[in-house]
């Protein structure tokens, strides 16, 4: 497969047109029309991850953190230091960043931790808002279920696990075609009544784009009247974090003991130990100190992120929502692990997907 279509193919699976913050995702390096049959899913771009894929005969690498966060003022490489873009740009190879993308869906990272921890009735912490638009178009009667289910096809109209939503109202369009016009209904210069339908769906905001262009192609005008109307609402299909119950309350103790286990972390920072159980937990891998508040309101009894402070640890110990920090690879341990996953199903026999076995970590203990 081209690279472009590769990419394509992600962007159908996962939201990358979603980018929060200065959060810098896709194609970083590389080129659409290369071929490709074989990449390599790694946690971060470094020496080690790039002469692995190199290796391994991929020629693509797919990452969870970009690359390339702040803007770089040079591209150089020496011995002593080398710069895995500037290297990866010299041979030959694409590298293709996810991150947003993977952190704000319900098949994506939080919520795979949340299963992971044994959580049920998992919903996000923090839902995003101005992600949503309303599409508004006007269709003769004789044409608005091909309207629909174009704009449908093109992932219009989907509430949560609801696909094909609308809402029409009928009405009567008028029209005079002027002079140079080929109208579809009507003849130039006379004043045209049509029976129509006004069509109305939501559309995420990143695919308004592709929406637009499936309805213009299905519908029979010459000049199409439509509407796009940002929408400030709660978006029920992406968010951050993630909150979820064990099945039983357990003791602080026993939780965390859990956690080290699972990811893998020999040491936990947390803000205070209750002596009550826990059982709601809210959770945000990575840097998700901005979403505790949002964990404190929705009364869990736990949050679980990375890269907490001094002082945001001061703050939780007066509140009643324990904060744990278990690193921030530590609460991403499994973004290869479902990165990987999500390729593998997405590509089947078209692409090999290799998972990097160099695991970067923050720290080491000492
Ligand atoms: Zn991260």
């Amino acid at each position: 497969m081209r690279v472009k279509e590769i990419v394509n193919a992600i962007s159908e699976k996962l939201p990358t047109g979603i980018v929060t913050g200065q959060d810098n995702v896709g194609l970083i390096v590389g080129n659409y029309d290369d071929e490709c049959d074989k990449m390599t899913v790694a946690y971060e771009l470094d020496a080690e991850v790039l002469n692995e894929a190199v290796r391994a005969g991929s020629n693509l690498i797919i990452t969870y953190h970009t690359p390339l966060f702040k803007p770089a003022r040079y591209f150089t490489s020496s011995h002593l230091h080398p710069n895995p873009l500037f290297e990866a740009s010299r041979s030959g190879m694409n590298v293709f960043a996810i991150h947003t993308a993977l952190d704000v869906v319900k098949t994506g990272l939080n919520f795979h931790l949340a299963k992971k921890i044994g959580l049920s009735n998992i919903h996000f912490l923090s839902p995003l808002t101005d992600t949503l638009a309303k599409v508004v178009v006007y269709v003769p009667v004789s044409h608005v279920e091909e309207v629909r289910l174009a704009m449908s096809r093109a992932g219009g109209g989907k509430i949560g696990d609801y696909y094909e939503c609308s809402f029409g109202s009928n009405g009567k369009g008028t029209f005079l075609p002027g002079s140079d016009t080929e109208p579809y209904i009507g003849t130039r210069d006379v004043r045209e009544t049509v029976e129509e339908t006004r069509l109305e769906m939501l559309v995420e905001k990143h695919l308004v784009g592709s929406v637009i262009r499936e309805m213009l192609e299905a519908h029979p005008y010459e000049e199409v009247a439509y509407d796009i109307y940002p929408l400030s609402s709660d978006s029920p299909n992406f968010g951050f974090g993630a909150m979820g119950e064990l099945e039983v309350a357990i003791p602080i103790g026993d939780f965390l003991g859990k956690i080290k286990n699972l990811l893998d972390v020999e040491t936990l920072r947390v803000s205070h130990v209750p002596n009550a159980k826990i059982q709601k937990v809210a959770l945000c891998a990575g840097s998700g100190v901005p979403f505790y508040r949002d964990a404190v309101q929705k009364g869990a009894d736990v949050y679980l992120t990375g890269d907490v402070k001094h002082h945001d640890f001061r703050e939780a110990r007066s509140s009643s929502t324990v904060l744990v920090d278990a690193t921030h690879s530590g609460t991403e341990k499994f973004a290869t692990e479902l990165i990987s996953e999500i390729l593998a199903e997405t590509f089947k026999d078209k692409v090999a997907v290799d998972v990097s076995k160099h695991q970067e970590r923050n720290s080491f203990i000492v």
